[in-house]
């Protein structure tokens, strides 16, 4: 039995500068011992498992190799003599390598063998594969001088620990402000004293063997300033120690400026937003979950910054929801922003009502799915008090000078009656004007009353079954003796029956036929068509007038909004027409546009669902 453990067969294995290992023969073959150089053949060839035993090495040798080598080694143990063998290791990095193993018995009196002594040689297929090995490895090194010289990052190689610069590519001198001169071959401290600070943090890398690096290091040179991303990277010998350290610097003061940039401009929308009083939100779509700045989570007068989408549904006024849910999938499916005004109810204690404006925009994932929606709040209960005592005030003068008016026109008719009976012409002439007059009058208060309620939300649809073209043709003769300057068409089927508010939908015909009088030429045509698509009736009015600008269109439906133009200048209007057409059609679940060229024209439709 011979002793592994032994001090003096640890100093022979040791000793040697060739690899060497024992095996043990029975009851498998087994690597018992090796020594440093066996190992280091081993990770050079690039082996990661250990020559232990003969059937973890079938990646190592061919199946010939290793029946080669199991009878080999039965020979060794039954003659008792030395015997070699050449293998060629299959995950050599060299082709031209092969391995020749020498077999020896470990004899211990007439025992049988029961330990064998493995040396290990590395030789060449022949002797003229010297110099073709030689070449590549000085090719090897020109290929890896060549990526060093163009690699776009700034590249150097300090030797040994006193960091002596062994290498340096054009871009790192560029950085250093530096030629070859003046820093190859010297050591660190000489070549860059400025890196002073950094010196033991880099030769702490010979102890450690771990790379290191410095992110957004500061360097400013006569010729490179800003910041830089510096690796360490330690190179190894053979026997683990670190011999070298690689450095690659990369320029990095775009990210960082970018950063920086960045973080301003977070700061500045803070500011702004915090001087609006704008508190914002974020949904995850995936997780529904809402998280609140800390603005918005004081609007909501709430204790935590996250809220699921059913809690923030339950806050929401019943009246609101629908509103709220139309106007974001409306958005996600334009894909564009949404800004809505609701009522919240807050709970406990606090139990009041707010009013608050939001508005925001879906961001979508590669496949055009959105993932989540970001926007900003704003309490307007403030603003929307002062703006319902408008209403109200609006509304309550709206009244008050409807009645006289009503009176007006009631006064007028009579006249007018009585004129008539006496034939005399004239004044019957005169008060048909006035009744003209006092009918716009009257049409204008009814706008303003119809903001009014709009706002409060007082306005309520009383739906019945109606002839839709019967309205619209009773308008538009309606019309024809109010405004007998432009020709007007009707086109389209005799009847078609649609569950509307008549008064309402009758406002909204009325509203567009008067703006197309309004905002074209006299004698030119206005055509009004009726048409059923996809089970929704479409109602379109075409004129031949001064058209809309692409700009415009987006804003045209807002409240009080007017095209500012010299066209437009002369022409009296509020800009609430429009505004009232647009909420009538979409309490009806319809929809309402315009297609409009400057100058030629302008055909506003509405839609309302069979
Ligand atoms: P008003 O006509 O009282 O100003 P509206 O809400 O009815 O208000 O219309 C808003 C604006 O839309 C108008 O000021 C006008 O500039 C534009 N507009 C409406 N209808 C037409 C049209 N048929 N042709 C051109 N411009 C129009």
């Amino acid at each position: 039995m011979i002793d592994l453990a032994s001090p003096f067969l640890k100093a022979l294995l040791k000793h040697s500068t060739s690899p060497v290992v024992i095996f043990k023969i029975k009851p498998i073959l087994v690597v018992v011992e090796y020594n440093d150089a066996y190992q280091a053949l081993i990770t050079r060839s690039g082996g990661k498992s250990k020559f232990y035993d003969i059937d973890i090495i079938p990646n190592l040798l061919s199946d010939d190799e290793k029946i080669t080598l199991i009878k080999t080694v039965q020979k060794v143990s039954e003659s008792k003599t030395k015997q070699a063998l050449i293998i060629h290791p299959i995950y050599s990095n060299s082709p031209n390598v092969n391995w020749e193993l020498e077999f020896s018995p470990v004899l211990q009196s007439d025992r049988p063998v029961e330990y064998l002594i493995c040396s290990l040689k590395e030789v060449l297929n022949d002797e003229h594969e010297l110099s073709h090995i030689l070449f590549e490895l000085s090719e090897s090194e020109a290929r890896f001088r060549g990526f060093f010289e163009q690699a776009p990052l700034g590249m150097c190689v300090l030797k040994g620990i006193e960091l002596i610069t062994e290498y340096a590519n054009d871009n790192i001198l560029k950085l250093w402000g530096k030629n070859r001169k003046e820093v190859i071959g010297l050591p660190l401290e000489k070549a860059r004293p400025e890196l002073e600070m950094q010196q033991s943090l880099i030769k702490d890398i010979f102890k450690n063997k771990q790379p290191i690096t410095i992110n957004e290091l500061k360097l400013s040179t006569p010729v490179s300033d800003g910041y830089f991303i510096a690796l360490y990277e330690p190179l190894k010998n053979d026997k683990n120690e670190v011999t070298r350290i690689l450095v690659i610097i990369k320029d990095i003061t775009e990210q960082v400026n970018f950063k920086k940039e960045l973080l301003k401009a977070k700061d500045i929308l803070k500011i702004a937003m915090d001087a609006s009083e704008m508190g914002s939100w974020n949904i995850d779509l995936s997780q529904k979950q809402i998280l609140l700045s800390e603005r918005a989570q004081h609007i909501y007068e709430l204790e935590h910054n996250r809220l699921n989408i059913d809690e923030a549904k339950s806050m929401i006024r019943a009246e609101d929801m629908a509103k709220l849910t139309r106007g974001i999938t409306r958005a996600l499916h334009n894909r564009d922003a949404f800004n809505i005004e609701y009522q919240i109810n807050l709970k406990g204690i606090n139990a009041k009502r707010k009013w608050i404006r939001t508005a925001g925009k879906a961001y979508y994932n590669e496949e055009g799915k959105p993932i989540y929606i970001a926007g900003a709040i704003l309490d307007i209960t403030e603003n929307k008090h002062d703006e319902i005592r408008k209403n109200d005030f609006i509304s309550m003068v709206s009244h008050e000078l409807k009645t006289p008016l009503t009176s007006l026109s009631a006064y007028v008719q009579l006249l007018q009656h009585k004129f008539k009976e006496i034939d005399n012409v004239f004044p019957a002439q005169i008060l048909e004007k006035i009744n003209v007059q006092l009918k716009k009058m009257a049409l204008m208060i009814d706008g303003f009353l119809n903001v009014s309620l709009l706002e409060s939300g007082k306005i309520l649809l009383n739906k019945t079954n109606f002839n839709l073209i019967e309205l619209i043709k009773t308008i538009t003769e309606e019309t024809k003796m109010v405004s007998p300057s432009h020709f007007i068409q009707v086109i389209g089927p005799e009847k078609i029956f649609v569950n509307a508010d008549m008064d309402k939908i009758g406002n909204v015909i009325n509203n567009l036929i008067g703006n197309a009088i309004k905002y074209s030429k006299k004698e030119s045509l206005i055509a009004i068509k009726c048409e059923i698509k996809n089970n929704y009736l479409v109602v379109s009015v075409e004129d031949e007038g001064i058209g809309i600008r692409e700009n415009d269109i987006t804003r045209l439906f807002d409240r009080f909004y007017r095209v500012e133009s010299p066209d437009t200048k002369t022409i009296a209007g509020f800009g609430v027409g429009l505004y009232i057409c647009a909420e009538v059609i979409e309490r009806h679940q319809g929809k309402i546009w315009v297609e409009s060229r400057l100058g030629k024209g302008s055909t506003f439709y509405f839609s309302l669902p069979l």
